[in-house]
């Protein structure tokens, strides 16, 4: 099985992807429908501390690519990782973006979520548009039922 470096299968075909729209928001985002309520709901958090569906788009989920300067799938690929307001949030920034308060709440968010934030990298360049599953398939599962997470709507076209 091809798998991203968060060990969730690699969707080449966009098979297992959906789009999704993020509550109280006009945007949306493709990812892995099993990790849907965990993602989508998360980015509706970030929205409540810094608005994802004003200017350009910059808002990224499912994409086949491979780590930047590396061999292994990017956790894009396996739609499993979301870029949330990318123009605001650089790669390679020196600075997250955020504001330290806004920081305190995103890293409470990630351990709630089970998500990791690329801000957060130890290794490399430091990411913070970058939001990613690190948890199984049985973890996701067991974390939507406890916090209760519902399902996105899906976007109609
Ligand atoms: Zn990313």
């Amino acid at each position: 099985m091809l798998t991203s470096a968060n060990g969730w299968q690699v969707s080449l075909d966009k098979v297992g992807i959906v789009n999704y729209m993020v509550p109280n928001t006009k945007r949306h985002f493709s990812c892995r429908a099993s990790v849907a309520p965990i993602l989508i709901n998360f980015a509706a958090e970030i929205h409540k501390l810094e608005p994802i569906d004003t200017g350009v788009f910059d808002d990224w989920g499912w994409q086949v690519r491979k780590v930047k300067a590396g061999r292994k799938y990017s956790n894009h690929a396996s739609g499993t990782a979301l870029d949330i307001n990318a123009t605001k949030h650089g790669w390679k920034a020196t600075r997250s973006g955020y504001t330290k308060k806004q920081e305190r709440i995103i890293d409470i968010l990630c351990f709630d979520f089970g998500i990791r934030w690329g801000w957060r990298y130890k290794f490399g360049f430091k990411d913070p548009m970058h939001f990613e599953i690190i948890e199984s398939k049985l973890q996701v599962k067991e974390r939507i039922a406890a916090m209760k997470l519902s399902m996105p709507k899906e976007k109609t076209k």
